[in-house]
């Protein structure tokens, strides 16, 4: 059993324009420094029954969306979602590669997997794209393991600096998915106080201020080990952005490559008795090419730990 990384050929294709911060060489960038690992297992994106979108997203949602990529050019979803050609398959295959890993998985082919894929989800609402995500991967994947491997409970640990909005909404009212989001706050999308819970406290904002320092992010995160333990989850996701990173332009807090290595570890510490060890990360946010690529390979180091 070993660790997979789950990759797309259209990831780079999906374009968003001079200057845009979510640029194909994030996850060129990724994927270059994972390369030197040993003992990683390599696995790309497989198509999948596309009915699973409309679990997530409304289906007219869906077809809006479908509908929306231009033949040439750029098309705006919305302010800062940018949209070209090579869209279309990018944005099903970013779908795909967390399905690809759940299938992985639960089929004993590896014990966990971080999938390195563009564009990112989580604030992708039920019926809105936004802030550079347009499907919500991390929730299409956690609804595909309710509705095709019945599972009933599972923890989805968002640490991108953002909060992440759209799996909130999605996931809001549904006891099966403990949602917990740690980022910097007040700051966009303008959601994640902690008096969202959920409609079953299955919701945990940790909103922390600009100029977090690492010490004060762990003690922030006992809260978190906390909430785990209650519910143990019996399958862990991870939205995993790398902006919470000292070195990322678009975000204030002061993390290290090696934090992330450390914010996985102790989830997985406390995790693994009730998850068996199932683990799926998916990569979110992160601007600054090299402090995510090594965050990211910090990361894939404690999944490989835990297998
Ligand atoms: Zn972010």
């Amino acid at each position: 059993m070993n660790t997979a990384i789950i990759t797309s050929d259209t990831s780079t294709d999906h374009l968003t324009g001079m200057g845009h911060p979510e640029k194909p060489d994030r996850v060129s960038s990724v994927i270059k420094v994972l390369k030197r690992q040993k003992n990683l297992i390599w696995n790309k994106t497989k198509k999948f029954d596309e009915s699973f979108l409309n679990i997530t997203h409304s289906s007219n949602y869906v077809s809006e969306v479908k509908k929306s990529f231009p033949k040439k050019g750029l098309n705006f979803l919305d302010g800062d979602t940018i949209i070209s050609p090579g869209s279309k398959n990018a944005t099903v295959d970013a779908v795909g590669s967390i399905i690809c890993a759940i299938d992985g998985i639960e089929n004993n082919n590896f014990k966990n997997a971080f999938c390195a894929v563009r564009p990112p989800g989580h604030h992708a609402e039920k019926e809105k794209a936004m802030g550079f995500c347009i499907y919500n991967n991390v929730a299409v994947g956690t609804n595909y393991l309710i509705k095709k491997y019945k599972y009933k409970k599972i923890a989805i640990i968002d640490f991108d600096v953002h909060h992440g909005n759209g799996t909130q909404d999605i996931f809001y009212e549904n006891e099966k998915v403990l949602y917990i989001s740690i980022h910097q706050y007040p700051f966009y999308p303008g959601t994640g106080s902690e008096n969202e819970r959920g409609k079953y406290s299955n919701i945990l904002n940790i909103p922390l201020p600009a100029g977090t320092s690492s010490k004060e992010y762990f003690d922030a995160y006992e809260d978190i080990i906390k909430k785990l333990k209650e519910f143990k989850p019996e399958f862990l996701m991870f939205s995993a952005g790398f902006d919470a990173h000292k070195d990322d332009p678009l975000a204030q807090f002061k993390l290290s490559s090696k934090d992330f290595y450390e914010i996985t570890r102790r989830t997985l510490l406390t995790t693994q008795k009730f998850t068996n060890g199932k683990v799926v990360s998916i990569l979110e946010g992160g601007y600054d090419l090299n402090a995510m690529a090594e965050s990211a390979n910090e990361h894939v180091n404690a999944l490989l730990e835990f297998n």
